[in-house]
């Protein structure tokens, strides 16, 4: 086996859903949405499916694509882009991430990795030959520590991946942590890959705010963005990254050789899901509002410690005295209550945060209340 991947066969997701099914559980694990595709999108796709063209689109994606994705910005963040020389279209946030570590780093360059942190991060930071560099948040804020972040940067460090709205943890960066990110950065020559594949699920009137607004590190940053989130189709994967053109080319060259293009089809329905009118993007994020006070609510009421939730699919909690390790935690709820989340650790590089599991609560209602009574009942 090679151990840059990792000690697992499979990522911490599937091996949950796996468990779930093997017990009959409740999934709310892995991450993916259920009921909220939005119908017009979809269509948008079959109509492009039955028109064509069916070859291989641009290496760069559909120009309507890549206009979308910087009217999108525009319309959202205030963003001015080039759509021409400044968006990628990838298959997913997944690739858009190797596109962009393949693109960027030179073996022996140290990257900085916020944990917890998404799972592809780290084995593919190692696989292009740099060094992750993690540094952690911890409760109760779960802030950057500005401190430690910057005693963990040498002549080395090359650039550090940001997550915000954060996947596990549900918490969107605050202004005054990107300002001091963008101080770092100038002060030591970085870069910033931002994976903001939740965007656009930003809760209770918050305004998600980007690295790629800041003028003075604007040329420095890798915008990611996935429509598996904002359009609630996971398994579509498409993806998009956002970046000046110096960054973006060599991110371009790594991206010709890992998968060269994306399904034209699926780019088209993205394209004019991206140009929905705003109440489409408030009424996903009202919805998700809803689905994370039930759950959140219920669990809470059932005697779990649940954190607070900006942003995201997720809402973490402690583990407790009783059963302080998560991943026993974990197995115990997905074979004793019939509910699956996800441990922590596998959010860790060293997989030694054992305190704290993460429900996923983009579901159907039916399904959290089904979750919630059931937790109820065991604890
Ligand atoms: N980054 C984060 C933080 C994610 O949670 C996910 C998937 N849920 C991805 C990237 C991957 O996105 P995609 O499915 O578009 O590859
Ligand atoms: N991103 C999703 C999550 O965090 C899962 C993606 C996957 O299964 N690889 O749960």
């Amino acid at each position: 086996a090679n151990s840059i991947f990792g000690a697992l066969d499979t990522t911490i997701f599937e091996t949950m859903s796996r468990m779930a099914a093997e017990a009959g559980a409740i999934n709310l694990g892995q991450g993916f949405p259920e009921g909220l595709e939005p119908e017009e999108v979809v269509e948008a796709a079959i109509a492009a499916l039955r028109s064509g063209p069916h070859q291989y689109p641009p290496m760069a994606g559909l120009p309507a694509l890549r206009q979308a994705v910087a009217e999108n910005a525009r319309r959202f963040l205030g963003l001015s882009v080039d759509w021409e020389k400044e968006v990628l279209v990838t298959s997913g946030a997944t690739e858009a991430l190797a596109d962009a570590f393949f693109g960027l780093l030179e073996p022996g360059d140290e990257v900085i990795v916020f944990e917890p942190a998404y799972d592809s991060y780290q084995p593919i930071i190692r696989r292009a030959g740099a060094v992750p560099v993690p540094v952690r948040v911890a409760p109760p804020d779960w802030g950057l520590p500005f401190e430690r972040l910057e005693a963990a940067i040498t002549p080395k460090t090359r650039a550090f991946i940001l997550n915000t709205p954060w996947n596990p943890i549900g918490r969107i960066l605050r202004e005054e942590e990107l300002r001091f990110l963008a101080d770092l950065m100038l002060k030591h020559d970085l870069v910033a890959i931002c994976d903001e594949v939740y965007e656009h699920l930003v809760f209770d009137g918050r305004q998600h705010r980007t690295l790629f607004a800041l003028p003075e590190v604007r040329d420095r940053v890798v915008r990611i963005g996935s429509a598996g989130k904002t359009f609630s189709v996971t398994g579509w994967k498409v993806g998009y990254i956002t970046a000046c053109e110096a960054l973006l080319k060599p991110i371009m060259r790594a991206h010709q050789f890992v998968t060269f293009t994306t399904p034209p089809a699926l780019q088209a329905a993205v394209a004019f899901g991206l140009n929905l009118p705003d109440a489409y993007f408030g009424g996903l994020r009202a919805e998700l509002e809803g689905r994370r006070d039930l759950l959140v609510g219920g669990l809470r009421a059932a005697g779990l410690a649940v954190e607070d939730v900006e942003a995201t699919y997720f809402a973490i909690a402690a583990t407790g005295e009783a059963e302080p390790d998560d991943v026993a935690f974990c197995r115990a709820m997905t074979f004793e209550a019939g509910v699956t989340a996800v441990p922590l650790s596998a959010f860790y590089g060293k997989g030694d945060m054992r305190s704290h599991i993460r429900f996923c609560f983009a579901k159907r209602e039916e399904t959290l209340r089904g979750a919630v009574e059931r937790i109820a009942a065991w604890r």
